[in-house]
């Protein structure tokens, strides 16, 4: 188990990180810091993986066996709230989605399985930059990772505030939806608005259009397939008496499967060109597929949960949980390599904010926790003979 000192070096590894935020692909200094620690285990540490990103390779043994462990280490744009010694030195950066945990983590796994060993093949440690809104985990797959990096399954774990601590969920199959954005531009003959029937409306159909945009989930989109259509902005309009020319909409998809994406697409297209049409005007639709869903390999499910179930116990596991519909872009290695993705509770017994809230503080308590189910998975996945 993750002894004392260790816990209390990670502990300063991930306050160090929290004060340090940096963003998608700007990872720099992180990466140094991750880089420098490898290296202090004896690691080799290979930099420049889509641009900010890290990877160790250990070997022990003679198995050819291998797999790989994946930290995300990006921040996020958000001004942090916090006053406590480790907050935010970066004005508008703040690690508000525990990254800054995964990555101490995954350092601390590493520095006991090269101390220790206890396993037969190779491991590779993956520190992901981008994680939020950037796909740094597509940039990773393009740019070779599993080509320079060969391995058999790869493994990812994200902090969970809503379960208690000590305990932990998998599911086979979907935990995390796709995500997708669309932009729908209207276009119309311009008006003078006390002589609307001179030109096309394209503010009254934009508005029809949100309306009826909520008619792919109820009416398109089979009743037992989750689906969330979510219109977040709308552009139109620069004075009180003319009608413009053109309106925009832009939103997010989110859904489990590509066959919903494809349903939503289509049909988002279709609603938009008929609507505009109605009112004399056209509609174009971008829609741009950003993350697939994380989909849990369901034999690797079923070997983490064997893993989790031996360290937290089997009240404490959770192989069901209800997936939520944010995304995660571990969806691109785990479309690629078999593995499993799981949830480590984090949540403190007085409430935790949620991630992604200005308030959010990596719950150090589940740093030892964390540890140990890498090098229990590690020792599980490449055992010694
Ligand atoms: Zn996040
Ligand atoms: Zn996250």
């Amino acid at each position: 188990m993750t002894d004392d000192a260790l816990t209390a070096e990670m502990t300063a590894w991930r306050r160090h990180l929290h004060a340090h935020p940096e963003t998608a692909f700007e990872e720099v200094e992180t990466a140094r810091f991750v880089a420098d620690r490898l290296r202090e285990f004896g690691l080799d540490p290979h930099l420049g993986l889509a641009k900010t990103g890290v990877v160790a390779t250990l070997k022990r043994g003679s198995s050819n066996r291998a797999i790989g462990l994946r930290a995300d280490i990006d921040a996020l744009d958000i001004p942090e709230a916090n006053t406590f010694g480790h907050a935010s030195k970066t004005p508008g950066k703040m690690h508000a989605c525990g990254h800054d945990g995964h990555t101490a983590m995954l350092l601390g796994a590493a520095k006991r399985l090269t101390t220790e060993g206890g396993f037969d093949g190779t491991v590779h440690f993956i520190f992901q930059p981008a994680e939020e809104n950037e796909g740094g985990g597509r940039a990773m797959v393009e740019d070779g990772l599993f080509d320079a990096f060969p391995m058999d399954a790869v493994y990812g774990m994200h902090n969970w505030p809503a379960l208690p601590l000590g305990t932990v969920a998998v599911a086979p199959g979907p935990m995390m939806a796709s995500f997708d954005v669309f932009e729908i531009v209207l276009s119309g003959r311009g008006t003078h608005a006390a002589m609307p029937h001179l030109g096309d409306d394209v503010l009254l159909a934009a508005g029809q259009l949100i309306t009826a945009l909520q008619s792919i989930s109820s009416r398109t989109v089979d009743p037992l397939d989750a689906v969330v259509v979510s219109v977040t902005q709308m552009h139109g309009g620069d004075t009180w008496n003319v009608l413009p020319a053109a309106a925009t909409l832009r939103g997010t998809v989110r859904a489990f499967s590509s066959a919903v994406q494809d349903t939503v697409e289509a049909t988002m297209r279709r609603i938009a060109e008929g609507i505009a049409a109605a009112h004399g005007a056209t509609a174009t639709l971008r829609y741009e597929r950003r993350y697939p869903a994380t989909i849990n390999d369901p034999k690797e499910a079923a070997f983490c949960a064997g893993v989790l179930e031996g360290l937290f116990g089997a009240d404490n596991l959770d192989t069901a949980p209800r997936p939520v519909m944010g995304a995660e872009d571990f969806a691109f290695l785990l479309a690629k390599k078999p593995g499993a993705y799981v949830w480590l509770g984090a949540g403190r017994p007085e409430g935790s904010p949620p991630l992604h809230n200005p308030a959010y503080d990596f719950n150090d308590a589940a740093l030892p926790r964390g540890a140990d189910y890498w090098v229990r998975l590690t020792r599980a996945a490449l055992p010694e003979r």
